[in-house]
């Protein structure tokens, strides 16, 4: 469904990105983790065409799309999440699920990624705030949410415009135990309700053992190791290198 060959980014003579291979199937929940400075954000926006590779291939759906546009790229289905700070904080919940769907229809103000496309109805953005968990939030300013409660609402957001690969990058950061627990509970709900395959950045290793179906390990750029959890937490390099021995 997403892949990638010998995927690299070079930031002057630093490699942050080194002849990355990913192949994340259909259905799948992906799990991108390493230390800081691993690569992975870096990873997320040559993916996304957010910055420009400096070598290798992107593919989607089997299709290599290395140099389709970013903006192209959520109509046909791949969509990174929406960023909190993205939000339009004057504007209700629902109003926010539902401006992403009018900016489809009526052209960019600062959601140019979303040019044309479907438009969603109020019955539908409510469901996905039902999906979310905000149903009984629909109708308070975006401002007035918890810094959790924001988060699913960019999850809301990126759900509207009907991604078949969503790329959430921390979508737990920043949360406590209980609201992390919710947050992962909700995201795996929304992979089978929603048909999704999902690719998530996330540093907090007992919802990433739990939830992931593949964990890909980066270090220094380089995938150090791609496997189920309990292959994962069994892997010697990958102990040494991130795991902490
Ligand atoms: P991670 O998300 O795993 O913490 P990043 O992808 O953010 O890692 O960063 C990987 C490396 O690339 C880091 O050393 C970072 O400093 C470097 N880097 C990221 N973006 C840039 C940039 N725009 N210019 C120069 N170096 C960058």
């Amino acid at each position: 469904m997403l892949g990638a060959r010998g995927l690299t980014k070079s930031f002057g003579g630093f490699v942050a990105v080194d002849g990355v291979d990913l192949a994340v199937q259909e259905g799948e929940l992906r799990s991108i983790i390493g230390p800081n400075g691993a690569g992975k954000t870096t990873l997320f926006n040559v993916l996304t065409n957010a910055l420009t590779p400096s070598g290798g291939q992107v593919y989607f759906g089997g299709e290599e799309i290395t140099d389709v546009p970013q903006h192209e790229r959520p109509h046909m289905g791949l969509v990174r999440s929406f960023q909190s700070n993205q939000l339009f904080e004057e504007q209700t919940v629902l109003e926010n699920v539902r401006i992403v769907a009018q900016t489809i229809e009526q052209g960019p103000f600062s959601f140019d990624l979303f040019r044309t496309g479907r438009r969603v109805a109020e019955e539908d953005a409510y469901e996905i705030l039902e999906r979310v968990g905000l149903a009984e939030q629909a109708h308070e300013s975006a401002a007035n949410l918890s810094h959790g409660d924001q988060r699913r609402l960019t999850i809301a957001m990126s759900l509207a415009t009907d991604p078949s690969v969503l790329l959430l990058d921390e979508p737990t950061s920043g949360m406590g135990p209980t609201e992390t627990e919710e947050t992962a509970a909700m995201i795996e709900s929304l992979q089978s309700e929603y048909d999704l395959t999902l690719v998530l950045i996330e540093h907090d290793m007992s919802i990433v053992l739990s939830m992931s179906d593949r964990i890909t390990v980066l270090n220094r750029g380089q995938v150090l190791a791609t496997g189920p959890p309990d292959e994962i937490q069994a892997n010697d390099a990958v102990q040494t290198a991130y795991l902490g021995g």
